[in-house]
């Protein structure tokens, strides 16, 4: 995996960052909508399924940042981290409908 593509990981609640220059809004709001997903999972199962979904989609695309793009975690941060407002209007587990749609690539 390539370093350098990650601008910032969340973790417990926390957004870690080499960089904090590097953090857009749409980047801290995509890692909130992380933060949020982790605690509506009780952040342990999050990382299970986080996982397991990434592994599941690495044997489909044997592609290290496919597998990643395709995990429904990923999807639902992705496609609203522009909507500043998502996280007021998100319904719980809203990460569920998007599995098993395709990526944006
Ligand atoms: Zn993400």
């Amino acid at each position: 995996m390539p370093e350098g593509n990650i601008t910032a990981i969340t973790l417990f609640g926390l957004v870690f960052t080499r960089d904090r220059r590097r953090i857009t809004p749409d980047i801290l709001n995509h890692e909130l909508i992380h933060c949020r997903q982790q605690l509506e999972l009780l952040y342990i199962p999050f990382f299970i399924l986080y996982v397991l979904e990434w592994l599941v989609h690495l044997v489909k695309y044997r592609d290290w940042w496919k597998a990643y793009d395709a995990i429904s975690f990923e999807k639902e941060a992705h496609a609203n981290d522009t909507d500043h407002s998502y996280l007021a209007h998100r319904k719980p587990y809203n990460w569920l409908r998007y599995i098993g749609k395709l990526p944006k690539i």
